[in-house]
């Protein structure tokens, strides 16, 4: 399996999965413009279509793309996207030309937010719930929610590979190093980003291992976290730590 950005829009990654079998999958196409071209250079056939969430930088193409390969649109269960062919929730399996995906629920940036998670790859696309460095916006569901969701996350193997949709890691190690400016990874974090993004490469795919140490989304519940938070806000209980740093990030 070999796994490629495709660019999209501003900051946006479309991940293109080329299968055993010759095949394609994309994950969250909101443009099949730079899907097509991608493909016809590779000379691919799309198989699949695997969608994270309903907002429209991650759904946007594939109405055109169903049109022009006739694809599958595997999505969850309870997302307002109208157009996903096979609904999927929590626990389910899917198994794509040879490649096995589980689903994850991970509700917060949205309501109907899964991640896939190919076990032999060790790779989870998690679309907009968790960024390198960062996390996703809380717009549907509640802090808790997302911090949930997260902590799921942080159960898988710490060699997972997370491929997010955005290239959003500068800024967010800007804010981390406010949240944590003794943590000695997120410098050295930092130094790596800055070397990719001034070669004009990409920070991901990342890895869970290195997010543990970096992310302050991951670390909610470390000590140097916990202390920046009550900084702010001093009465508040150790469950609302998440919700003051994801608050803060949101002022920053
Ligand atoms: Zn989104």
């Amino acid at each position: 399996m070999n796994i490629l950005p495709i660019p999209a829009f501003h900051d946006n990654y479309i991940w293109l999965i080329e299968t055993q079998a010759g095949t394609a999958i994309v994950v969250d196409p909101g443009d099949a413009n730079a899907v097509k071209q991608r493909l016809q250079q590779r000379n691919l056939a799309l198989s699949a279509i695997l969608v994270t969430h309903h907002h429209p930088d991650h759904t946007g193409g594939i109405d055109e793309l169903t049109e022009h390969y006739g694809a599958r649109v595997i999505g969850p269960a309870n997302s307002p996207y109208p157009n996903i062919k096979e609904k999927v929730t929590e626990g389910e399996t899917v198994e794509i030309d040879g490649h096995s995906f589980s689903v994850l629920h991970i509700p917060g940036h949205t309501l109907d937010h899964i991640a896939f998670y190919c076990e032999e790859e060790a790779a989870l696309f998690c679309g907009d719930t968790v960024f390198s460095g960062g996390c996703g916006r809380v717009f549907e569901g509640t802090h808790e929610q997302m911090r949930d969701s997260i902590d799921k996350l942080r159960t898988l193997p710490a060699s997972t590979r997370l491929y997010p949709a955005h290239e959003y890691t500068e800024s967010n190690l800007r804010f981390a190093l406010m949240v944590e400016p003794e943590n000695e990874a997120l410098v050295d974090r930092v130094n790596e980003v800055q070397a990719l993004r001034s070669r004009g490469e990409p920070t991901l795919p990342c890895l869970l291992e290195n997010e543990l140490q970096t992310n302050p989304f991951l670390r909610w519940d470390q000590p140097g976290v916990i202390a920046s938070a009550l900084e702010r806000e001093p009465s508040a209980a150790r469950e609302a730590v998440f919700g003051i740093i994801r608050e803060w990030k949101n002022q920053a």
